[in-house]
């Protein structure tokens, strides 16, 4: 069946500036580290895929190993992408990453020149596309000199391989020196990418969250919701169809400790108080001072999606909500 995009796809969804950079990304975005592997099903990827687009979701994140097996979230994308999504390539903002492990042997992991340079090359024939939008380096690496990690993503921008550079799980050190030495490279690194929600503060204690405000550097922030753990799904036990019960790599029943689900079952209250569900609120949440401009959530199936973008009607809070939110989730 032929896709043609909704008509009414801007009229919703809010796009912000990724820091100081022209580029914006939408409020909520879409990844594809779960649900697009060979554990997924096509047609509902291609659904997810349709109703976020359709609803202003012009940010699809992804890695160069995502799936299982590593490589075959970015081959599925790159299908849906051909099929339907060809006339719209300029409207969309396609990520890939490397910095974890891909392939056997030392080159294939971490930060090098090598590793990068052939990552991106691979990337983008799994995903037929002849650029990326945005080219992140995945995670730190203690061995490699952090100049020649920026010197291979400068050289990926300016032979046109990806438009701009970002950076993802760097600390706030990391952070400051990767941007200074762009700086002289001139090269535009604009985004980190960073784990935050109501349950991670992590850049807010590290730093990270302050610097990039101050440095003009954007965030947008992944595992918005915990994994789902922040939804009201796991309220009253394990829905078979979870994330935890259906796809335990990386979340397992072991975090559903008793404690957890009531703070879970405290927040869903103030949530209902709002008028929202649990996930709109956590997402409005890390939405609510404007240092992050895009939440990355993911989604398996499309109804989460249109739950999840009704988070930017309402992301004034009082000072006693935060206050309570905070004391709950401590
Ligand atoms: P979330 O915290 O948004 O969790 C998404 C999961 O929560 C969904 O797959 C679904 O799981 C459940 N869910 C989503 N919306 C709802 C809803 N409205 N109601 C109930 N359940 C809901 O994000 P992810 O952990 O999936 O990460 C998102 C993206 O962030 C990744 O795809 C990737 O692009 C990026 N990321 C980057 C990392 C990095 O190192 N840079 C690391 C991790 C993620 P289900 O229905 O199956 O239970």
């Amino acid at each position: 069946d032929l896709y043609i995009a909704s008509d009414k796809r801007y009229d919703h969804m809010r796009y912000n500036h990724v820091g100081k950079s022209g580029l914006k990304f939408p409020a909520v975005s879409l990844g594809f580290w779960h649900n697009f592997g060979n554990n997924g099903f096509y047609d509902n990827m291609k659904a997810i895929c349709r109703t976020a687009f359709d609803n202003g979701i012009t940010q699809f994140d992804l890695a160069n190993n995502y799936g299982p097996e590593y490589g075959r979230a970015e081959i599925n994308a790159g299908h849906i992408l051909e099929e339907d999504f060809k006339p719209y390539r300029d409207e969309l903002i396609i990520t890939t990453k490397a910095g974890y492990d891909m392939w056997p042997g030392p080159y294939g992991n971490w930060g090098s020149r090598k590793y990068l340079m052939a990552s991106i090359d691979q990337s983008l024939k799994r995903l037929g596309l002849d650029y990326v939008d945005i080219f992140y380096h995945h995670r730190m690496d203690p061995e490699t000199p952090l100049e020649e990690t920026m010197e291979a993503l400068a050289q990926i921008v300016r032979s046109g391989k990806a438009l701009y550079a970002g950076i993802s799980n760097y600390d706030k050190e990391h952070t400051e020196q990767a941007v200074r030495i762009m700086k002289e490279l001139h090269c535009p690194l604009i985004v980190n990418q960073r784990r935050y929600s109501i349950f991670d503060r992590t850049i807010e204690k590290d730093g990270v969250k302050k610097y990039c405000r101050e440095a003009g550097m954007g965030i947008i922030a992944f595992s918005p919701l915990a994994q789902g753990l922040l939804t009201d799904k796991y309220l009253h036990g394990i829905p078979d169809d979870s994330r935890i019960a259906r796809d335990p790599r990386y979340i397992n029943k072991g975090v559903l400790t008793e404690e957890k689900v009531s703070q879970i079952t405290a927040l869903n209250k103030i949530a209902e108080k709002r008028g929202q569900t649990l996930a709109e609120m956590a997402l409005s949440w890390i939405l609510r001072d404007g240092d992050v401009c895009s939440v990355l959530i993911g989604a398996s199936r499309p109804s989460q999606i249109l739950d999840n973008i009704k988070a930017i009607d309402r992301t004034d809070f009082t000072e006693d909500e935060l206050r309570e939110i905070d004391r709950i989730s401590k």
